[in-house]
């Protein structure tokens, strides 16, 4: 079977070895003569799975002990809501920084919710750019600071996270969840789909700091209640038991490379290889990032001109290139590399673009 070169934005590649596990496992999961997805999410099985997966990314991302694990329905997005409901007063601000699209929808949810302020943005330069830590200031009566860590779209990513004393910082890492090591400490909340770095989508995994979940207000609807998720293990109602299998499936693959650091080697080399590319493709490839900012999960680019960007998403599909196009939003074109598109593709794709310039 020929695999593409996937190199999709969402739901993504998945590591091979993770869909052949899978696919051995599929109908007689652990000898119990049903599939995981026949089982209970009550059953002794299930259980494992469940358990295994919170302890396995609690000990590959260094999670600290006084940090909760929670696996969530409703995407990202659901996200963008939860965090004011839970989190907002009547006397405190939902403070944003916007670098894109996703930073957009969260704020737009905030501000349904109470009150809020962008305390920096990027949007005059097209989001091509990650502000400056030093200047994003919180609001005296800030509640949170909300900063999405890597910009899907834009193809930017925050190189360094800030440093906010007492002000609970909270990121959105749908899409570099796990790509890196990070300090776990410097956040109250992090939060991300699985279906980028994590596995398929139908969970989102919330990592929230106890201190945090103290003030929830119980007038909040239980499913959107984290207290909810956390009292019950995240398992008050039906959790999507196959995602968090597969997501438990792509931990142990996460391990068998090496770890987090291993990963994030690797997805340096692989960013550098296309960056370079376009770094010396002298202006036929134009980076939307700047140096600085540039992501090593989604790296976008323009070429000359409308017509040769079709000519070059033709041909590259016709070769086994996928998703190479960009958002709808931005158009041009975009390269999501997640942890499971392996090198090789970003070899092959560099190998392409050096290919088609020639050509034109
Ligand atoms: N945040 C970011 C950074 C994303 O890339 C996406 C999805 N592409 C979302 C949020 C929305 O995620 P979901 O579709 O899981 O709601």
């Amino acid at each position: 079977m020929k695999r593409v070169h996937n190199f999709n934005a969402g739901p993504a590649a998945l590591p091979f070895d993770v869909l052949k596990r899978a696919q051995e496992e599929f109908i007689n999961f652990k000898d119990s003569g049903m599939a995981l997805m026949e089982l209970s999410h009550r059953s002794k099985e299930y259980d494992q799975v469940h358990e295994k997966a919170i302890a396995d990314l609690k000990e590959l991302y260094h999670i600290p002990n006084d940090y909760e694990v929670l696996f969530l329905q409703g995407g990202a997005s659901l996200q963008f809501a939860m965090i004011p409901m839970n989190f907002l007063s009547s006397e405190k601000v939902g403070n944003y920084s916007l670098t894109g699209s996703w930073s957009e929808k969260a704020l737009a949810e905030a501000e349904k919710l109470g009150k809020t302020a962008i305390i920096s943005s990027s949007k005059e330069s097209k989001y091509n750019y990650i502000p400056n830590i030093n200047e994003l200031i919180p609001t005296d009566d800030a509640a949170y600071v909300h900063i999405t860590s890597n910009n899907t779209i834009y193809g930017t990513q925050w190189a360094e996270y800030p440093d906010l004393g007492d002000i609970p910082l909270i990121a959105d890492m749908s899409s570099d969840i796990l790509s890196k090591e990070i300090d776990i400490s410097k956040f109250s909340m992090i939060y991300a789909g699985a279906q980028k770095n994590l596995g398929p989508s139908g969970v989102t995994v919330v990592i929230v700091k106890k201190d945090l979940l103290k003030d929830i207000p119980s007038s909040i609807p239980t499913l959107l209640n984290y207290q909810t998720h956390v009292k019950n293990n995240s398992l008050y109602n039906t959790p999507p038991t196959f995602s968090i299998y597969i997501l438990s499936l792509v931990l142990d693959w996460v391990r068998a490379q090496g770890g987090v650091s291993a990963i994030e080697k690797i997805n340096h080399e692989k960013a550098s290889l296309i960056y370079n590319c376009l770094d010396e493709s002298n202006g036929f490839y134009t980076p939307h990032a700047q140096v600085g900012s540039r992501s090593n999960m989604n790296v976008t680019f323009t070429l000359p001109s409308e017509e040769l960007t079709k000519d070059f998403l033709a041909q590259a599909k016709e070769l086994g290139f996928v998703g190479l196009a960009g958002h709808r939003s931005i158009g041009g074109c975009r390269a999501s590399i997640y942890n499971a598109v392996p090198i090789e593709s970003c070899e092959a794709l560099v190998a392409f673009m050096n290919d088609f310039k020639t050509k034109y």
